[in-house]
Parts: C-alpha cells; structure tokens; sequence
C-alpha cells in the first residue's frame, strides 16, 4: 500500500526555497555564498507599516476574523485597483490570502475540470505549472521569447487557445525574466481572449511587481482593457510591494461576488482566515501617502542593481542578458558559457537516468554554487515542459551591490574555469 496519494506526486515545486539546505551546508563550512536565489526584497518592511501591525497587537486585534479579508483592507485593495486600473472593483469581490501564492492553485482547484487547458507562460512562476498534473488539467505552456523582451503577443497566446482552455496566467512584471508587456502587447492579448475564448474562462493576471518599475514606466493590467475586467482575476500582494514575504498577505479580486464566495469558502476549508493585525498593516500601506517615497527607494536601488548587473553579465564571454523592465531578477542566456565551459559535451556523457534529472543549466548552476559559491536558479525551475533546450539562469538582484558585484565577477571567473569545471564534473556529485 502506498503512504501518498498519487495525487500528491504529482505536483512540482518551486526550487528557490529546495536550494536552501545546499547553502546552508555551504556556509557551515565557512563559504561566504552569493544569494542571487530567492525572490525577495531586502528591505525592511516601511516603518509605518511596522508601527501599524504594532498598534493593532496592542489592541488585541489578534483574534479570528473574516475568512474573506477584513472589510477594512478589501477596501483599500478595491480602491487601489480601481483608481490604478481604471476599473469598478468593490470589496465584495475581493478575497485575502496568506500570500499570493495560494490563490494560484486555488483557481485551478477551483475552476479546472480534469482535461480543460491552463495556459502559463514559461519560463515562468513555477507554482503555475506545479498544480496543473496536481488538478488533472492538461499543461499548455507558451514559451517565452528572449527576442521579445520575454513578453507576450496576441498570435502567441491565440496559438495556444482551444475550446478547452480554462485559465490563462499572465505576469507581468514577470518573474523570473522582468518581462514587461506594454499596453499595446495586453491589448492585442485582450482582444484575442475576448473574440475566442468562452464566457467562462478566466484570466488570471498575477501582479504581485505591480510596484517595482524600471525607468519611470507605470504599471498595465490586462484587466484595464475592454471587456476584460469580467473575466480577470487580479493578484496583488505584501510580499513584493511592502518588502514583507513574511507576512504572508496576498489579495485578489474575482470577476463576480459568487466566484469570491467559494474562495472564501476554500479559505474557511484551508486557513480560516489571515492574521487581521498584519491585514491592517498592508490596509495601511495601499491608503498612506508615506507608501510612495518607500515604493521609491526601493526602485531606485533595484534600477542601480539591474543595471551593474546586466552591464557585468554582458562582459562575460558567452553570457547574453536582456535588460529587465521591472521586478528584481535578470535573466541571462547561458548557452554560450554551457558551450565553452563544455557543458554540453559533459550532458551528453551522462546515463540517461541522471539526464532526466538535470540539464545544461543546472550543471552550470550547482558548478557556481558549489565552486564559486554563487547560487542562481537554473531554467528548468522556471517550468520544465518544452525547457529541454533553453539554457538560462535566474539571478535575484535583491542583494546589496557589493555583493552582486563580487557575484559577477565570480561568475566571470567561472565562465573561464574548463578545467574547474572538467573536476567538478568528474567528482559526479551534486550534479542535479
Ligand atoms: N507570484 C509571483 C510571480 C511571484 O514571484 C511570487 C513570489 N516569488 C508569488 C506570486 C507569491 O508570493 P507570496 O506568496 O510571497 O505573496
């Protein structure tokens, strides 16, 4: 008798957090490693946010509360998303999570028959492909390319549309490439979603970096487009916007109070509700006028680190790297530094079982982590189907610059090492 259900095998994971014991054992032997892994910010949460969640302890507001969200913050979300968006949201449509996360799986568990389509992009946030096997949905992703700034245009998305689509994720800004779609490229995605799908399907467009940027441009939502905030479902939430992943806040407004209704109803099911004094915090942070100066800031030192970044990656032989327009990752292509380091050649020599395991990124990703003592996230942990032959890496640029110099610049060293990479290699550890 088996101990898990085969359900439960069958969904992904999201590897930036898997990393983290390998880093660990890394540092316990005294390494200094350079975390270019995990996607969050490294400033603390504002201060009034802060002293908000304070007062609210004070107050004992740390009881139960609305499995929906406070009232208080799904106005606040409704309000924001109204006057950033252009639409009518109300607070009956809005449903708070422990993150912006959760909803993600949430939707499919919610909307998907087995055998109807989710469409994802990819590479992507794992989390997106991780639940579609989990659900029993068929994978559709559509790969993004790098010659498009890893947008997103209407014919690629009409390409992947069928009568049995259901869901479709967008992102942007996207993790992991900072992929931007300008209105233009969402207008042309609206239109063909409008003329081909069905009444039902939904869009589920994560905007989690809706707030981080890159030189001046403003925030678009798919859903600002005509006839789209009717079948759009909106995700924001703490973690990016407020510097505050640990406080688990995430929101999301749904086409109809009925589809709000059985997301609160899955709450009640999963969580009962979100602590109501961190709610009031991020209920404070969308209403405060001390939100933009920090919102700034924090812009500001992600533009000056993106910027050393690519120009120091663009240095490297073999590295090619597109400039980011928002959230706080770059994406390089690797391929050239896979075929010099002579990556390529190593993949092939392996037993196929261990090739299912690992791919040309990966080796190049665990040669800089156990080596160079840089941890990246290789292509296959941004969605696997179709990513046999895609040779990127994700690095976080939510690390002061000192460090993300001294980064580079041992990836640049790497990027020369065929015989260091010839030993790691042979040694046949650590090679997944
Ligand atoms: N969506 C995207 C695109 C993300 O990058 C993340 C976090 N890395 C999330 C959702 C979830 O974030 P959280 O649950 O911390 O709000």
């Amino acid at each position: 008798m088996a101990m898990f259900s085969n359900q439960v095998g069958l969904l992904g994971t999201e590897n930036a957090f898997k990393i983290g014991p390998k880093i660990k054992a890394l540092e316990d032997q005294g390494k200094k490693v350079i975390k270019c892994n995990l996607g969050e910010p490294d400033f603390p949460v504002p201060g009034f946010i802060k002293e908000e969640v304070k007062r609210q302890i004070d107050l004992d507001n740390t009881h139960y509360c609305d499995p929906q969200g406070i009232l208080s913050l799904r106005k606040a979300v409704a309000r924001h998303f109204s006057e950033s968006r252009g639409i009518a949201a109300d607070p009956q449509r809005v449903v708070v999570f422990p993150g912006g996360k959760p909803p993600i799986g949430l939707c499919q568990m919610a909307y998907c028959e087995p055998g109807d389509e989710v469409i994802y992009p990819s590479p992507g946030y794992p989390i997106y492909e991780s639940f579609v096997a989990y659900v029993g949905a068929k994978p559709v992703p559509v790969h993004l390319k790098e010659d498009n700034g890893f947008t997103l245009s209407g014919s690629e998305i009409a390409g992947a549309l069928t009568p049995r689509t259901r869901l479709i994720y967008l992102n942007f800004p996207s993790n992991p490439t900072g992929g931007v779609a300008s209105k233009e490229q969402l207008g042309e995605i609206a239109d063909v979603i409008r003329r081909k799908c069905r009444e039902d399907v939904r869009v589920y467009s994560d905007e989690v970096y809706e707030h981080i940027l890159f030189d001046g441009s403003r925030h678009a939502s798919v859903a600002s487009c005509q006839g789209m905030a009717e079948k759009t479902i909106i995700v924001g939430g703490a973690s990016k916007s407020f510097s505050w992943t640990g406080g688990r806040l995430g929101w999301a407004l749904f086409p109809t109070v009925a589809e709000a209704e059985v997301f609160k109803n899955l709450n009640i099911n999963f969580f009962s509700c979100v602590p109501a004094y961190n709610q009031e915090g991020c209920r404070l942070g969308l209403e405060s006028p001390l939100f933009a100066a920090e919102n700034r800031k924090m812009i500001d030192a992600f533009q000056a680190r993106r910027d050393l970044v690519v120009e120091g990656l663009q240095r490297i032989p073999g590295i090619r790297c597109q400039m980011p327009k928002g959230a706080f990752y770059v994406f390089p292509n690797v391929s050239g530094v896979c075929e010099s380091l002579g990556i390529f050649n190593a993949y092939r020599q392996l037993p196929d079982d261990m090739r299912r395991q690992t791919t040309p990124s990966t080796l190049l990703q665990m040669f800089l982590l156990f080596e160079y003592q840089v941890a990246t996230m290789d292509r296959k942990s941004f969605g696997r189907i179709g990513s046999e032959d895609l040779h990127y890496l994700r690095l976080s640029i939510a690390t002061d610059s000192d460090s993300l110099r001294e980064g580079v610049s041992r990836m640049s060293a790497a990027a020369r090492d065929v015989e260091g990479f010839r030993r790691f290699f042979d040694k046949g550890e650590n090679l997944s």
